[in-house]
């Protein structure tokens, strides 16, 4: 396996970055968000996008996995959940990669039943064809074909997540 040229290079990651948090700093003006961050994928995107974000926030963040099956049954484990209480809060939710939106789907019917005051999603990648539940990204970086890609906190067996650019991970033959 090998990992190819930049799908996404680190200048265009860093100015989709931007890009989205001036979206975001925009719509909740006035309100003071929790952002919670999905680990481990959405580490790097996380900590970008944070520091980007112009208004006072708190962050928490849930480690999930996900064993997404051929059909709509995929489980997702909780390893570490979120510590904040989230009632009557502004949610916004951040995720690497949205591929089945099996994973997505399980954590926002989670955390809406804690009844916070609003829920919001934000994801860097987008796999659109693979989707199988369908799940409202209100924040969205880049759309993606159906490839593998490793880089900027995605990973292949934990490894390549410290890679500041996104690349497609191929079949060396
Ligand atoms: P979903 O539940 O939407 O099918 O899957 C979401 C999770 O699958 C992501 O958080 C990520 O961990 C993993 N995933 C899906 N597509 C890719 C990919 O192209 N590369 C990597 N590294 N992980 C992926």
């Amino acid at each position: 396996m090998v990992v190819g040229k930049p799908l996404f290079t680190e200048e265009e990651i860093q100015a989709k970055v931007r890009e989205l948090a001036g979206m975001i700093s925009s719509d909740y003006e006035g309100r003071e968000p929790l952002v919670v961050g999905l680990l481990k994928g959405a580490f790097m995107f996380f900590s970008d996008l944070v520091r980007h974000i112009r208004v006072p926030l708190r962050i928490d963040f849930i480690t999930a996995s996900s064993y997404a099956k051929a059909d709509t049954t995929g489980e997702v484990k909780i390893h570490c959940d979120m510590r904040e209480d989230i009632e009557n809060v502004d949610v916004l939710l951040v995720e690497d990669i949205v591929d089945t939106g099996i994973t997505l789907n399980y954590l926002r019917e989670r955390l809406l039943a804690r009844a916070p005051r609003s829920l919001k999603i934000c994801a860097l990648l987008d796999k659109r064809e693979r989707r199988i539940v369908d799940v409202p990204i209100d924040y969205r970086g880049f759309e993606i074909p159906n490839e593998f890609v490793v880089g900027y906190g995605l990973d292949y067996d934990n490894k390549y997540r410290n890679l500041p650019y996104i690349a497609i991970f191929k079949r060396s033959d």
